[in-house]
């Protein structure tokens, strides 16, 4: 059982100088016992006190970095079961597979999806992780050769795929200094495998054929010293996949149970031949709670895919997503152009401001901030209202650019336009544009076109 907020209290420092963020020590202790805080965030805590806490306050399922630089992405560090308690904190890495023994062709194609296929998505980037070299001949020297073309060609993450050490020690070799994922150690090749990632302080993936087997194993590991362990529970049918990650959740969350609080990897290429059937497995794996998925290929239909459901799991579902408040310029608008007005709801942002792009008119986007709600939502919870738009339109200052200022209101807040031409006063004109995004082109062609 991990410590009480009163037993860490007694703990830490008792000076409330607020440095870590919260009024009082006791405040930071309830949220360190919750696991909302990091007990580094306290810089005074003393080191015989660390020792005791830090164990404790360490999330259930330690979190891994793999790659360095642009490339690097955490996974692990999950705090709860369900989206909606907390939030999911590293979102899952997706990792493209390459085997030593496939055709250059196919190397080089896969290669360059890898790099290129990045969606762009309310202010997002989405793309896979890394590239996962398998040596599937078993050849020192073709895995070897292999893992230097990826590191020259890719900025991404490195999983290197050997169970024997001495090809896996070539794989290290060639891209140690890109922080891989050793991926793995078996009961069978573990003193080897431990050798190497202590010796490199690289991660280190676990595989057994069961969850008691890798319990035993990520013991092992941890006891001589590795401690950013990944862990395979060696299912390779998806019902048993998904029970076993279902069943290392909560075990980690619920009962503190060590062994296996590590994040974890799936393959779902190796349950299934069908390119359909793996980004459905992939899909229900990432959604509960693989930590890092292997497909056997990025291609845009099964990658997006997993990428927008990437997203929306691991968004904070109490939190909306927002876009700062700001007068944004589209189209390099000039004197003569139109300001449309509506709120910083990131969904709802990127859809007018790529609805204005596409009509090519030059406009002044103001987006104010109603704390990531909808317009319509906004406007029933007082936030989209006339004195609010109307003061941020006044404090922004955009009217000094203006020949004859324009307001165009969302029509779905038509009934504000009075109160907002009230705030704004006698210089601006204020007109209700189209209800939906889609309909934006064509009125700002009609109405606004220079
Ligand atoms: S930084 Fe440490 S000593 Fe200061 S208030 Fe926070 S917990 Fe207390």
């Amino acid at each position: 059982m991990g410590l009480t907020g009163i037993q860490i209290f007694q703990l830490l420092p008792k000076t409330n100088c607020k440095e870590c963020g919260v009024p009082t020590c006791l405040a930071f202790a309830m949220n360190l016992a919750a696991g909302k805080a990091e007990l580094k965030q306290c810089p005074y805590v003393s080191e015989a006190a660390k020792q005791k806490l830090a164990a404790d306050s360490a999330p259930p399922i330690r979190t891994v970095e793999i790659g360095t630089g642009k490339g690097a992405f955490k996974v692990g560090g999950e705090t709860v079961l369900f989206r909606h308690e907390k939030t999911f904190v590293n979102p899952a890495g997706l990792a493209m597979l390459l085997n030593d023994d496939e055709p250059e062709a196919s190397v080089a194609g896969k290669l360059k999806r890898f790099k290129e296929l990045s969606y762009e998505r309310v202010g997002l980037t989405l793309k896979g992780n890394a590239v996962a070299v398998r040596a599937a001949k078993g050849d020192k020297a073709a895995f070897g050769a292999l893992v230097t073309k990826v590191k020259a060609e890719t900025e991404g993450g490195i999983i290197l795929m050997a169970e024997n050490p001495e090809v896996m020690a070539e794989g290290v070799k060639a891209c140690a200094d890109r922080k891989p994922l050793l991926y793995a150690a078996t009961p069978d090749n573990a003193d080897a495998m431990i050798a190497l990632a202590k010796e490199t302080k690289l991660p280190l993936a676990a595989k057994a054929s069961d969850l008691e087997k890798l319990s035993a194993l990520t013991d092992k590991l941890a006891a001589a010293g590795v401690q950013d362990i990944v862990i395979d529970p060696g299912s390779r049918e998806i019902k048993k996949a998904l029970h076993d990650e279902i069943h290392i959740r909560e075990l980690s969350i619920q009962k503190k149970f060590r062994q296996l609080g590590y994040p974890t990897i799936v393959l779902p290429f190796e349950m299934t031949k069908d390119p359909m059937m793996e980004t459905v497995y992939a899909s229900m794996l990432l959604a509960k709670y693989a930590g890092i998925v292997v497909l056997s290929d990025f291609r845009g239909h099964n990658l997006f895919t997993l990428l927008l459901e990437r997203l929306n799991v691991y968004t904070d579902p109490q939190r909306p997503m927002k876009t700062e408040q700001k007068v944004y310029e589209i189209n390099n608008p000039g004197p003569g152009s139109p300001v449309l007005a509506t709120s910083n709801f990131s969904l709802t942002y990127f859809i007018v401001s790529g609805e204005i792009e596409n009509s090519r008119v030059p406009t002044y986007l103001a987006v104010l901030d109603t704390e990531g709600l909808s317009v319509l939502t906004a406007w029933a919870a007082g936030k989209f209202v006339g004195d609010a738009l109307g003061g941020f339109i006044k404090k922004s200052g955009i009217a000094d650019k203006l020949k004859s200022p324009t307001l165009v209101l969302p029509g779905a807040v038509a009934i504000i336009s009075g109160d907002v031409e009230e705030e704004l006063g006698s210089g601006w004109k204020v007109v209700v544009g189209p209800k939906e995004g889609a309909y934006i082109p064509a009125y700002l062609k009609q109405n606004f076109a220079q």
